[in-house]
């Protein structure tokens, strides 16, 4: 069972070590554990449904509240504070691709909005339901997660849409594949959802992004079916894949999805590594990519990061025998860098590309620690994310921001953003405790991933205006800096602001000139994508 007002399954949780709360206090202050609005009072006070009556669709209060948002920060401040939440008006569950066609007639003909839902994790107000006239129906693809078909000599599965990531690569494994597809947001997140936002998985160096892997598949659009043909590579004019990815569901909802997929991989291992600077640290992985090693993660965490990781990692001991041993090799623990690689494949290239990532690591004054750090990354890769409903219980406030620049503005960027937040919640006289990886790396450029912790303003009103006060000045720098206002998370609403900067005024057109053809009433996700 899934937490309704919090991250994942309610059995779950992550502790806050002794040694991380202590240190939160004094990089953040001191703060008081949160109170949580009651479900019953939710569902109490959740509006009269709008709907006319459909076969597939239910207005039980109970579903609307869960399909009425995603897991931003405006999200989470609605849910827990009972504030400004609002509610779709019903919840549709089609189980077929005839039954999504049904579903956006009736809309058509009852005049009514719609929003697809995959699995809830998006991170940036994708799912918010915006006041207005007409009722808002949530189509959500939870019971279409079947895999209809694989086709082992071409490489390629079709799956229904809403499929979730470990139903997925369970039914892939079964045929002796895998797609590869590892977000954070795994156990919850879609197949349709990871293509409409653009989605990047933590292994997509070597299986690549959501972009490689969607081969084509079918969407049902207020203009009618849409198929998209699996062809290996086409001339054929602009590719319109590309159309699908990153739709954010404004032109249509995607039921079935072909994907390329791989043969489950002979070997595969993380390690961990320490660079004595940044510097040196972004050296270092910046020529691991450009010698295209055969890896399958890069991730390197600044030196603040570092420090929290191991604060945070809960293993006191541990963590004291590796600054002990950094010491002993000439890298101090203030500047240390941590990275983590890893590597997929068959066993031959990997051990090919294991030494040779060894010796870059080497070349700039790296220590590799083997596998340990490793292994712990991949046991608790998709555990992180709970730390999140730990903190808030605990008083404190999470969020992440992220880009992608080219390698010349990867510094500035990491060094822009902590500033820019920095001094923003310098202005209500608020600390606020930031820390930045590169989370995906490519030849030209990385991704730049910075999370940051502060204390929740008196009123959530209050914890809403600092939060976009300190979103607002990092988005400025990712403007600044010719930046894309997202590599992962997509656009929704807190991202629409930013996107003419990065499009232009001719890409905008473009853009509004398709929704609007392809959805002329303006019934699909409004107020998404584009502002
Ligand atoms: C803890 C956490 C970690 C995350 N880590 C990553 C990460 O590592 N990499 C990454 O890329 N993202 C990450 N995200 C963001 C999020 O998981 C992705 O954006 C994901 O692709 C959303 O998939 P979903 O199925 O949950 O879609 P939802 O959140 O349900 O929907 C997102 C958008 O897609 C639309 N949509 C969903 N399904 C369909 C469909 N079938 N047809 C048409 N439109 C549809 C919705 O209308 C909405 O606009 C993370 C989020 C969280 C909360």
């Amino acid at each position: 069972m899934l937490r309704w007002n919090g991250w994942g399954d309610e059995n779950t949780t992550m502790e806050l070590p002794r040694a991380g709360k202590a240190l939160l206090n004094e990089w953040v202050g001191e703060t008081a554990p949160s109170k949580d609005y009651p479900l019953e009072k939710f569902l109490a006070n959740a509006p009269p449904s709008r709907l006319p009556e459909h076969r597939l669709v239910t207005v039980d209060s109970m579903e609307r509240l869960v399909h009425s948002h995603g897991q931003s920060l405006p999200d989470w401040v609605a849910l827990r504070s009972g504030e400004a939440m609002s509610f779709v008006d019903g919840v549709a569950y089609p189980q077929t691709t005839q039954d999504i066609v049904e579903l956006l007639d009736f809309a058509s003909e009852k005049d009514i909005n719609i929003i697809p839902f995959g699995g809830g994790t998006s991170v940036v107000g994708h799912l918010t339901p915006r006041p207005g006239e007409r009722p808002v129906l949530c189509l959500s693809l939870e019971r279409m997660n079947r895999l209809l078909w694989i086709d082992p000599g071409s490489s390629l599965a079709l799956f229904e849409a809403g499929v979730r990531g470990p139903d997925l690569e369970a039914q892939l494994a079964a045929h002796g594949f895998t797609l590869g597809h590892y977000p954070q947001s795994f156990e919850c997140s879609t197949l349709g959802g990871w293509v409409v936002t653009r989605s990047s998985g933590q292994q997509s160096m070597y299986y690549g992004r959501i972009e490689a892997l969607f081969a084509g598949g079918e969407m049902v659009t207020p203009k009618g079916l849409w198929e998209l043909l699996p062809h290996p590579a086409s001339a054929a004019g602009p590719d319109l894949r590309q159309m699908v990815l990153g739709s954010e569901g404004r032109m249509g909802v995607l039921s079935t999805a072909k994907v390329r997929v791989s043969p489950l991989p002979e070997f595969e291992a993380f390690y961990g590594a320490f660079l004595p600077s940044w510097d040196a640290g972004v050296n270092a992985v910046r020529n691991m990519a450009v010698a295209r090693l055969p890896l399958c993660m890069i991730r390197l965490s600044n030196p603040v990061e570092t420090v929290t990781q191991l604060a945070l990692s809960g293993h006191e001991t541990q963590s004291a025998l590796v600054k002990k041993y950094l010491g002993l090799r000439g890298i101090s623990a203030k500047s240390a860098c941590m990275i983590l690689f890893g590597l997929t494949g068959q066993k031959a290239f990997a051990n090919a590309g294991l030494s040779q990532a060894k010796s870059i690591i080497r070349k700039h004054g790296g220590v590799v620690v083997g596998q340990t750090m490793g292994n712990t990354w991949k046991k608790k890769r998709f555990l992180v994310p709970y730390l999140r409903n730990t903190l808030w219980e605990a008083g404190y406030v999470v969020d992440t921001l992220e880009t992608a620049v080219t390698w010349d503005k990867v510094t500035l960027t990491m060094e822009g953003f902590e500033q820019a937040i920095k001094e923003a919640a310098a202005k209500e006289n608020e600390k606020v405790h930031v820390f930045t990886h590169l989370s995906h790396i490519y030849p030209s450029g990385s991704s730049v991933y910075t999370s940051y912790v502060f204390r929740p303003g008196k009123t959530p009103q209050q914890t809403l205006s600092r939060w976009k006060r300190m979103k607002d000045a990092a988005s400025n720098v990712i403007t600044r800096m010719g930046g894309t206002i997202s590599h992962q998370h997509g656009v929704g609403e807190d991202h629409a602001p930013y996107l003419p900067a990065e499009k232009g005024k001719i890409g905008m057109e473009i853009l509004k000139q398709t929704f609007a053809h392809m959805d002329s009433q303006g019934r699909m996700n409004p107020g998404k994508l584009l502002e």
